[in-house]
């Protein structure tokens, strides 16, 4: 049981590991399907755009900020709402291209690779304009890398000598530049407001701003947090310094934020806290007063309407028309590219879907037989064990012992984990971390429990078989979940998991590992009791002694011999 445990901790323990890289695909269908651009012909609305995302802003707090609410007063505004998972570098990626986390691949802050997908950049520097970049986060540029000549997929170095090899991947790696004409990093606080300055005196088409302060308060204090609402109230001052040169008579600003905050501090689940966002769009070509209810999807195609640019190809959301001051021919227009590029991009992602589904259905049937075939095998080894009295299922010491790890482990999830949410996770945290300090717990007190439930068996060879009987229960308590989702819910995830699966999953996976580590502590100490008392027959007497005298004195006690 330990050997067949360890394995099964092993395996786990890295599955679980992997989990988050598991939801990340760099290459989605839409990445490797040409991207549907199309001019509107619609006239330029504004002369610049500036994108400014504030990261974590909750709608609510967001309706307090002076600055915002001036942009409200003279603008269209309203609420955004961000999709599933609802964390940070999926929501850029979705501002910026309007693919959300679903079909981009970029599903957690983990995502490490190049986004392939056509972006709000590469539509404004198609037609000759400059796109430019503020952030105190410096990732983002990396995330939007382009070739500059030599696509990758199309040069199979394997193919080639070892020095000609060598020679392409140098050429490969040198030959990118960013998505961005002029992005600059300085760190918050003072530096994100010159640097946003700079790249909006520089005169961009295009200005990109990001700012991660009240991501960061929300995390380390909580989205209902004094401390989170005062970092709320200085970005929203920093940003009105940073865009103080626009003149927005001609040219336009967009606020948005990728996600919101739970009241403890936390995103990534579908809380309308974390959904629900602020969208404001002010300035030149803006229909004031306008309201908006949105998808974070539709920023990217809203933001290129302004500029009179084609939508980002692989997009799947639809410009906000009724903010935007178009006559009704050109808004017609708009809507009908829109309606196009949807169908055919939505087609893409269907037929990757349904692809990817009838691959797992034949794969399935396969899985879930092998996984009765073992759970029949483990069956008749504990039957053949029992037979010659290693094993002992005894139904009290079982009740009791091989539930409590599962009870402690999930409900500590369920109720310190916002209810299986993936918000209960930290930013840039990893999940299996996060849920081996539930494990660990769990643990505990399963070596406690099995150890009381344990300790009235006086024959120690039965206490053995019984720690034995706890054991396989719980081994098998913990695999056959793991190895449903082994044949249920397998990665790569092409499908994204629901909130509680993105939980549920590594959770079962981690629980073999925490679970096997327990269950091997529990046996050692039995294997040391029995030995140290079988070897010593002091204790031995000592404890039969003090057992007789107890069924003696209760003897009298009813009366009966
Ligand atoms: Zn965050």
């Amino acid at each position: 049981m330990l050997a067949v445990g360890t394995w099964a901790a092993i395996q786990s323990g890295m599955s679980g590991s992997d989990f988050m890289d598991d939801l990340e695909r760099p290459l989605p269908a839409l990445a490797a399907s040409p991207p549907v651009v199309e001019p509107p012909g619609t006239p330029r609305l504004a002369e610049r755009v500036v994108v400014a995302i504030i990261d974590g802003l909750r709608l609510d707090v967001s309706r307090e900020l002076p600055f915002l609410n001036e942009l409200r007063a003279r603008g269209a505004h309203g609420r955004a709402r961000a999709q599933y998972p609802t964390w940070s570098r999926p929501g850029y990626v979705n501002i910026l291209t309007g693919v959300p986390p679903a079909h981009s691949g970029v599903r957690t802050n983990h995502y490490r690779t190049v986004v392939r997908l056509d972006s709000l950049m590469d539509r404004v520097r198609a037609v000759g304009l400059r796109a430019g970049f503020a952030s105190d986060y410096s990732p983002m540029p990396r995330l939007f890398l382009r070739q500059r000549r030599v696509p990758l997929d199309d040069v199979d170095v394997s193919a080639m000598d070892e020095g000609t090899a060598e020679a392409w991947r140098r050429a490969i790696k040198s030959d990118v530049e960013g998505d961005f004409d002029d992005p600059r990093y300085a760190p918050w606080p003072g530096g994100f407001r010159e640097a946003s300055r700079s790249v909006v005196a520089a005169g961009d088409s295009l200005a990109v701003l990001l700012v991660g302060a009240v991501d960061a308060a929300g995390h380390e204090y909580g989205g209902a947090e004094p401390e989170y609402k005062a970092a709320a109230f200085e970005v929203d001052a920093a940003l009105r310094a940073a865009v103080a040169g626009l003149d927005l008579t001609r040219d336009a600003i967009i606020v948005i934020a990728d996600h919101g905050h739970t009241d403890r501090g936390g995103h990534g689940g579908l809380e309308t806290l974390v959904v629900d966002v602020p969208f404001i769009v002010a300035g030149a070509g803006v229909v004031p007063g306008a309201t908006l209810d949105v998808l974070l999807m539709d920023v990217a195609p809203t933001a290129a309407a302004l500029l009179g640019l084609p939508a980002p190809g692989h997009g799947l959301g639809r410009t906000a028309l009724t903010a935007l001051a178009l006559a009704p021919a050109d808004a017609a227009r708009i809507a009908a590219l829109d309606s196009a590029r949807v169908r055919i991009n939505t087609g893409v992602v269907d037929r990757e879907l349904s692809g990817h589904r009838a691959a797992l259905l034949a794969r399935r049937a396969v899985r879930a037989a092998l996984i009765a075939g073992a759970a029949a095998m483990a069956v008749l080894a504990a039957w053949l064990l029992r037979l010659r009295g290693g094993l002992r299922l005894d139904v009290r010491v079982i009740g009791v012992g091989a539930p409590a790890f599962f009870i402690v482990y999930y409900t500590l999830i369920g109720v310190l984990g916002e209810r299986f949410s993936p918000s209960l996770l930290p930013d840039r945290g990893h999940i299996a971390w996060e849920l081996l300090k539930y494990g660990a717990i769990g643990a505990g007190v399963h070596i406690a429990v099995g150890w009381l439930a344990l300790r009235r068996r006086l024959v120690l060879a039965e206490r053995l078989a019984a720690a034995n009987g706890i054991a396989w229960v719980g081994l098998m308590l913990a695999m056959v979940p793991a190895g449903l989702l082994w044949a249920f819910f397998p990665a790569p995830y092409v499908e994204v998991p629901g909130p509680r699966l993105l939980i549920f999953i590594p959770a079962v996976k981690v629980a073999i590992s925490c679970y096997t580590i327990a269950v091997a502590l529990s046996l050692l100490l039995e294997v040391i009791v029995f030995f140290s008392r079988a070897v010593d027959p002091r204790v031995r007497v000592v404890q039969l002694e003090r057992a007789i005298e107890k069924a003696r004195a209760q003897a009298d006690r009813t009366g009966k011999p």
